[in-house]
């Protein structure tokens, strides 16, 4: 039987209209204290103009105020360090984003660590990252790739207590985060199981998982005959190949000459969907619900910043 889709657009646009909803609602009564991203560019990447672009045009259709700042990119990390704690300082900001990637002479990790935990609106800092160990603390903000996952879980309305999670890919914007999220109430917790490059026997990890997350960043890695008839699978993947014809050729792109691309999963899909319970599809599955999860770790923020209670993720 085919799997059922989680439709991440879906998903995403009930999320968006809850945090369109009480934003409107925030700003209306605290006029003269409207809610402020504030972007910080090194250099001028055209892959991150694009993403610029989105971020602002998703910002500003819930009533965000969107700042980009936009530094040279032979900035040093010393005078990046500078601007983002005069950023942090100003009371009229909720939040900083970096935009990446960072120039290579900067230290990434270095500077994200350096935007203060109360700003840090995509929940990296390691103040927030350490506050997912503690399970019985509410988080204002978190990563919003690990929170997209759990969100694409629980649309199933299938129960996590008790069931095997089967995390592939333990990367600190996602795998990690997940597997804490998942255990963040010991009496709801799913028990999870986390692989990598060194997991001797893959397949014998994720044929058991009722629950199967990947996060590899490789396109088809996981093959229908390695998931469990029936488990949500979650799949977080996005890779660009190229397409090909009924014959396995590549479809060539008639005015530029390139091949043709598309975005994959890194779950083969078709086999996967014959075989899951629930699956995610790619594009519209996890991507989607990480962009809006952004928007509500604003809200969240923005929230504390007011003083109002409730800017608080209960993960499961
Ligand atoms: P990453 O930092 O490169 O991590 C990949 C993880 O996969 C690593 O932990 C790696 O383990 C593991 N891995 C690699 N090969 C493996 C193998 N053969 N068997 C088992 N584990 C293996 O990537 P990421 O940032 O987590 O992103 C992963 C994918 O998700 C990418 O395609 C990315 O584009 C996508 N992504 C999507 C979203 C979204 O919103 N949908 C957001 C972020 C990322 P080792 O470290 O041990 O090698």
């Amino acid at each position: 039987m085919a799997a059922k889709i989680i439709d991440g657009n879906k998903i995403a646009e009930g999320i968006k209209a809850e945090v369109k909803n009480e934003l409107a609602g925030l700003i209306e009564k605290y006029k003269d204290k409207k809610p402020v991203l504030v972007a910080i560019q090194a250099g001028d990447n055209p892959a991150s103009r694009v993403y610029i672009k989105n971020q602002k045009a998703s910002c500003e259709e819930v009533g965000i105020i969107y700042n980009l700042v936009q530094l040279d990119e032979k900035v040093s990390e010393d005078n990046l360090i500078a601007e983002i704690q005069k950023i942090g300082k100003d009371e009229n900001v909720t939040g900083i984003i970096l935009q990446m990637p960072l120039p290579p002479q900067i230290n990434s990790r270095k500077i994200q660590m350096s935007i203060p935990p109360d700003k840090d609106v995509e929940g990296i800092t390691s103040g927030n990252l350490g506050k997912l160990l503690y399970a019985d603390t509410k988080l204002s903000v978190a990563p919003c790739t690990a929170l997209s996952v759990i969100e694409c879980i629980k649309s199933t309305g299938e129960k996590i207590k008790g069931k095997e999670a089967v995390m592939v890919g333990h990367s600190e914007i996602v795998g990690k985060p997940v597997t804490l999220m998942l255990l963040s109430s010991l009496m709801e917790s799913a028990t999870p199981t986390v692989c990598h490059i060194a997991t001797k026997d893959l397949t014998s990890s994720t044929k058991r998982a009722d629950i199967l997350i990947v996060a590899v960043g490789k396109a088809g890695f996981i093959k229908g005959n390695m998931i469990k008839q029936g488990a949500i699978v979650i799949d977080v993947g996005i890779n660009r190949i190229p397409m090909k014809d009924e014959k396995g050729n590549p479809v060539i792109n008639e005015k530029t000459g390139k091949p043709k691309m598309k975005t994959v999963g890194d779950v083969a899909f078709d086999e996967a969907s014959n075989v899951a319970g629930y699956i995610t599809p790619v594009p519209g599955g996890v991507g989607a619900v990480t962009t809006v999860l952004l928007l509500k770790n604003i809200l969240n923020l923005y929230k504390a910043h007011l003083g109002i209670a409730g800017g608080e993720y209960s993960i499961l």
